[in-house]
């Protein structure tokens, strides 16, 4: 198996580096035949190529088994025509990664602010307000005036379908219970569809369960008891705020991980940013990536019908769960180790459990 890896920017190659120790070790110990094709993106391949995304890593993309893209600096990149292409929009579109999926549960040993709870988010992502990946050609959000910014919303009930599939297929492996989170008292038309096909799905699964809140009071309903809830299906923009919130009350935005998938394809990104405020100073949490890798074992291993790599997924997770209660972690969730002590710790916790 070859995994194309794209560090990314910020915090990005310091846990990417992290997490390709520990799936090193997990390879070994699971006797996994994994290589690692490392490539530029973001600001290193500005820099280097004049591009934050060179065209050839989509044909490096298509004919790897998966992807490991580390966060980038997004915001840096406003001008496509010089080059600067958002790396997260450029696979999600052109590798059709429709479904972003983001578990979020409470880790044994670190505060529970809000209880135990264990939920998981189904995110639409590759049309919706997300202006720069909803055309075919060309950018939905377009100036009229000095003063007047127009931004489009695509809606598609295919997308639609799609991601509402994704979300009944996983309750019914968890605890058979979906909420639709949507805005459609005010997004009557895009939000109504998107509700619409949510219960035509229902009918499908008719041992899961669907309940529907609005955005705002689902935010509410999420602090006051986030146990209610078990998997979240929502559009691109609810879905990627809703999560940021999810991870930091589960106990950092570092323990945030997530999987994009399509058909055919899968990339394994955790769900935060480059986080320049802490970036080269070898503290962010790489347990966030580490964990999205972990769920792109999963995905390979349900895909190619490989019961090793869904083991090592488990067991990627499962040394987590224990790193996590003998406080071998970061400074975010209240621990001293560095971002490198930490993967290494990790993996020495992935050799001996299996031992
Ligand atoms: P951010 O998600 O990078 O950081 C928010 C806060 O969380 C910061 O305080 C940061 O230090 C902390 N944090 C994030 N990851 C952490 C980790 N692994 N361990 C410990 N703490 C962590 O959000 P931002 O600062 O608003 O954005 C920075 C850049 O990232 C921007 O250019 C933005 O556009 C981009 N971004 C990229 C992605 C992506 O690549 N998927 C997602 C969100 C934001």
């Amino acid at each position: 198996m070859r995994l194309l890896v794209l560090p990314g920017d910020g915090i990005g190659p310091e846990i990417t580096a992290s997490t390709l120790t520990d799936l090193r070790t997990t390879a070994d110990v699971y006797g996994l035949p994994l290589d690692f094709q490392e490539e530029a993106v973001g600001h290193a391949s500005l820099n280097q190529f004049g591009t934050t995304v060179r065209p050839k890593l989509l044909e490096f993309a298509r004919s790897a088994d998966g992807l490991i893209l580390g966060p980038t600096a997004t915001f840096d990149f406003r001008d496509p025509t010089k080059g600067e292409i958002n790396p997260s929009a450029f696979f999600r579109k052109s590798l059709d990664l429709f479904a972003n999926i983001r578990p979020c549960r409470t880790w044994p040993g670190l505060p529970q602010k809000l209880g135990a709870f264990d939920l998981v988010i189904a995110r639409e992502n590759t049309e919706g307000f997300y202006a720069d990946r909803n055309m075919a050609q060309g950018n939905s959000e377009m100036q009229v005036t000095e003063d007047v910014v127009i931004s489009l919303r695509r809606v598609t009930r295919r997308a639609c379908t799609r991601i509402a599939r994704v979300a009944f297929e996983l309750a019914q492996q968890r605890r058979k219970h979906v909420t639709a989170v949507h805005k459609a008292n005010v997004l009557k038309l895009g939000d109504g569809m998107f509700l619409d096909e949510c219960r035509r799905m229902q009918q499908q699964f008719p041992g899961v369960t669907l309940d529907e809140l609005i955005v705002d009071a689902a935010m509410a309903h999420l602090i006051r008891h986030p146990q209610d809830f078990d998997v979240i299906v929502t559009t691109n923009m609810y879905g990627d705020i809703i999560s940021d919130m999810t991870a930091e009350a589960s106990g950092s935005l570092g323990l945030g991980g997530s999987l994009n998938a399509g058909d055919d394809y899968a990339m394994a990104q955790a769900s935060h940013g480059s986080a320049p405020d802490i970036a080269g100073r070898n503290i962010a949490n790489p347990f966030s990536l580490i964990l999205s890798a972990a769920q792109l074992f999963d995905w390979l291993g349900r895909r190619k019908a490989e019961p090793t790599c869904r083991d090592a997924a488990g067991a990627i997770t499962r040394a987590i769960e224990n790193a996590i209660a003998a406080g071998e972690i970061t400074r975010d969730i209240g621990g001293r180790l560095g971002t490198k002590e930490t993967g290494e710790a990790l993996a020495r916790r992935i050799e001996h459990e299996r031992n």
